[in-house]
């Protein structure tokens, strides 16, 4: 096994052209106008929440998503919490997402006071399983006049929320289906995923909401940072408004309507946001060829780990590449000699279902997330310009 391992090493010190040292699994890449306009935001003063580059970096991901509108907030999370608040997720709801996500998706179910169920993923995409989606709400469900019940919990199911798994998109079309049919509303975790799309649609533009992160290990990076996709104005507006401290716009008076929040995402954080939109393009070419690159090393090398490939139908960003090996012991073993060896690799996250906050949760049939959660790690997935 230590021969395979080091020759996988070797090969990722090659592809990086970092003999040693360390590598990170992904690191930021300040190669345009970044500076630039940072430093425009200090000349101008205009460093906070308002400023052109928040309304240039909103324009600019609507046109590059084909959404309707976008709306940015300070980060993804707050961006997810916003948009299960707007498709109306109230306490004592019931939100069905993956078991297989990061913290971020069930947390943010959590800030509306909802409950989380947790269905399983498909093997092919890594993202939640129409297949299991489809299962749960025909053997666990009732329609009433205002929505989906859970017969067993008695709760209203208000939304479904899927992810795009390390960029990879899931079966997004399906799951639209059903949630139409059902009455739930769809929003889309794609903090993962921009630059990724399905049957040529981007990810994140299925559902009424779309997600996106710019935290600063994402495709893309603002330091901090979220953005909500509409094909909704009237949401988007509403949107603006909840980050805005729900405050009705005048020039003087300060009154607001509701209870609102302090999500905007200020001027500096956009203005990264908008020079490094410039090299988007280039950055997923890069990624994709390291993609390929990882594809035929592990396809020659005979080594029973599998390099995981993007699903049917989609076009990944491959934000994180991530390997399948053998078992939980093979894994274990991996991550021991890569990072030991100055090259930083990674389980994928604790299934939701294990955390002590999320221990009551209603759970799906979860082979597969489990199965996926013994076997995959993430590997050195940084641009190379
Ligand atoms: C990064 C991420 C988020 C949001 O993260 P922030 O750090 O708050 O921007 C949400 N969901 C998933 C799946 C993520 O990977």
């Amino acid at each position: 096994m230590e021969k395979e391992l080091n020759k996988i090493v070797q090969f990722i010190r090659e592809l990086y052209k970092q003999p040693e040292g360390f590598i990170p699994l992904h690191a930021p890449v300040f190669a345009g106008n970044e500076k630039k306009y940072l430093n425009e935001c200090i000349d101008t003063t205009f460093v906070s929440s308002v400023g052109k580059f928040v309304d240039q970096f909103e324009i600019e991901i609507a046109k590059y998503t084909g959404a309707k509108n976008a709306v940015s907030v300070v980060n993804g999370t707050n961006a997810l919490h916003l948009a299960l608040k707007l498709v109306g997720v109230k306490a004592g709801d019931e939100v069905i997402t993956q078991a297989l996500t990061f913290i971020a998706t069930a947390n943010a179910i959590s800030y509306c006071d909802a409950k989380p169920v947790f269905l399983d993923v498909d093997k092919d995409t890594m993202g939640l399983s129409p297949k299991a989606l489809l299962h749960f709400l025909e053997t666990e469900t009732e329609q009433k006049p205002d929505g989906c019940y859970n017969i067993k919990t008695k709760r209203r199911i208000a939304a479904c929320v899927p992810m795009h798994t390390f960029g990879h998109p899931c079966r997004i079309d399906e799951i639209e289906e059903i949630c139409a049919k059902y009455n739930i509303e769809l929003v889309e975790d794609a903090a993962e995923s921009l630059g990724s799309s399905f049957s040529g649609q981007h990810t994140g533009t299925f559902g009424k909401i779309g997600v996106l992160s710019f935290n600063g290990n994402k495709v893309i990076t603002t330091g901090g940072g979220g953005m909500l996709l509409f094909n909704d104005e009237k949401l988007a507006q509403k949107a603006k408004h909840l980050t805005t401290q729900a405050k009705v716009p005048h020039a003087w008076e300060f009154v607001h309507d509701e209870i609102g929040y302090n999500y905007r995402m200020p001027n500096i954080n956009a203005a990264l946001g908008v020079a490094q939109l410039e090299n988007l393009a280039e950055f997923v070419k890069s990624k994709r060829q390291i993609a390929q690159e990882y594809a035929r090393f592990f396809s020659a090398a005979d080594l029973n780990i599998t390099f995981f490939t993007e699903p049917i139908n989609a076009k990944a960003n491959y934000w994180l590449n991530l390997l399948i090996l053998e078992d939980r012991k093979s894994r274990d073993q991996f991550l021991e000699y890569t990072n030991a060896k100055g090259v930083m690799t990674r389980p994928v996250w604790e299934l939701m279902n294990n955390l002590p906050m999320f221990k009551d949760c209603q759970l799906g049939d979860l082979s597969n997330a489990e199965w996926l959660a013994d076997r995959v790690v993430n590997i050195p997935s940084s641009v190379i310009l």
